[in-house]
Parts: structure tokens; sequence; C-alpha cells
């Protein structure tokens, strides 16, 4: 599952878990980008506060870990190149992509499309207010699963925090308290 993670929160949590039990997964890889292309008119924190809070996150559930491989690749991610180092790492692994019905949608436009359905079976999940559909992908290309919706979104908490209302419960307790502790996301911060 590739996201900017800024910050992770229960939607992606809930998300994954409930895919990885649909489809019988033995590990959900969360990988958090460098700097993600269709967001580089936005400023996001830095990668290694995004790959932190990702491994506090994930760190008490032995199916879920984090990779690097966006972060250490440098320069925009993009996500075939996301799968193109994952295949490497695991070659004889069946690869899955998670992404929300928004980020699915988008998908055909994104670099290599076509390889990227080789690489990897897409699973679109529902996420209130984004329409879920097959965007036309190959046959068989992606399956569509209801998750139990949460409307939480990274640019919400960050506007949360911003205008000091709480994010407890939204994204795991450790979370907001890395989040306090490096002052994230603060008006003041910039
Ligand atoms: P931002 O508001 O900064 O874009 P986000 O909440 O959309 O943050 P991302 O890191 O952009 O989080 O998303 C990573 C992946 O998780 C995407 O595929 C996105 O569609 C999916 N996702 C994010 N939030 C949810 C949610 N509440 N339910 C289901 N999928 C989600
Ligand atoms: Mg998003």
């Amino acid at each position: 599952m590739g996201g900017t993670f800024d910050p992770i929160h229960h939607g992606h949590l809930v998300a994954a878990s409930e895919v990885a039990s649909l489809f019988d997964l033995d590990e959900v890889i969360f990988v958090p980008t460098g700097q993600p292309w269709q967001k580089s008119h936005k400023t996001v924190s830095p990668a290694e506060d995004r790959y932190l809070m990702t491994v506090i996150a994930t760190a008490s559930n032995p199916q879920f870990s984090v990779s690097r491989t966006d972060i250490d690749r440098g320069g925009k991610t993009y996500t075939v190149d996301t799968l193109r180092d994952l295949r490497t790492e695991h070659p004889d692994a069946e690869l899955f992509f998670i992404t929300g019905a928004d980020a699915l949608s988008q998908i055909l436009s994104w670099r290599n499309a076509r390889e990227m359905f080789g690489l990897a079976h897409f699973i679109g999940v529902n996420r209130p207010g984004h329409e879920l559909q097959d965007p036309g992908f190959p046959e068989g290309g992606v399956s569509l699963v209801e998750v139990p919706a949460l409307a939480i979104s990274s640019t919400d908490c960050r506007q949360r925090v911003a205008k000091g209302q709480p994010v407890w419960y939204l994204v795991p307790d450790g979370v907001v308290r890395y989040i306090n502790k490096r002052k994230l996301y603060r008006q003041d911060a910039g």
C-alpha cells in the first residue's frame, strides 16, 4: 500500500487490515512516498517523519511492515518504480497494490500504467466521498472491495492540528504523540 502517509491514519490501517483478511495476504507492506509527483505543488512533511509515523502505526501488527524503497530511491515517486523494486525484493511473491477509490480513479493516468498492471493486481477500496468503480483497467486487473468506511483523510488531520483540534482516535495514539513531539502541522511551523 503506497501513500504519502502525512500522517498515516485509521482509514489506511482499516483498509490494509480488511484487504489482508479478504485476500489472505501474508504481509502488507506500507510504502511511504519520496516526493509524491501529484503533490509537488504542496508542502509535504519530511520523508523521515512520514516514515517514522508509519512505523509507529504498524509496529504492533506482525503482518504489517514498512518499506523505505520510495524514500531511498529519491526524486519523485512513481508507483511503477515501487512495484519494480518490490518485485526484485520478492521475486516469487504475488503482489497486490491496495488503493482508495480516489487514487484508483486516477491510476490510468499514472506513469507506465500498462506495465503496472503486469506487476501487481490492484485492489480498490471504498472511501467516503469517492465513487468506487473500475476506471477501465485491463480485464482482471483490479478487484473492488468494500471495507468499513472511515471518513478520515490526512489533509483533515493536518488541518485539525493546525487549528488546535484533536486528532485522537483518527490516528494511532503513538502518531498523535509523534506529531506533538515534532510539532508537525502547526500553523506557526509554516
Ligand atoms: P491526503 O489528504 O494528504 O491526500 P490521504 O488521507 O488521501 O491524504 P494518502 O497518503 O494520500 O492519504 O493515501 C494513501 C492511500 O490510502 C491512497 O490509495 C488513498 O486512496 C487511501 N486512503 C486514504 N484514506 C483512506 C480512507 N479513509 N479509506 C480508504 N482508503 C484511504
Ligand atoms: Mg490522498
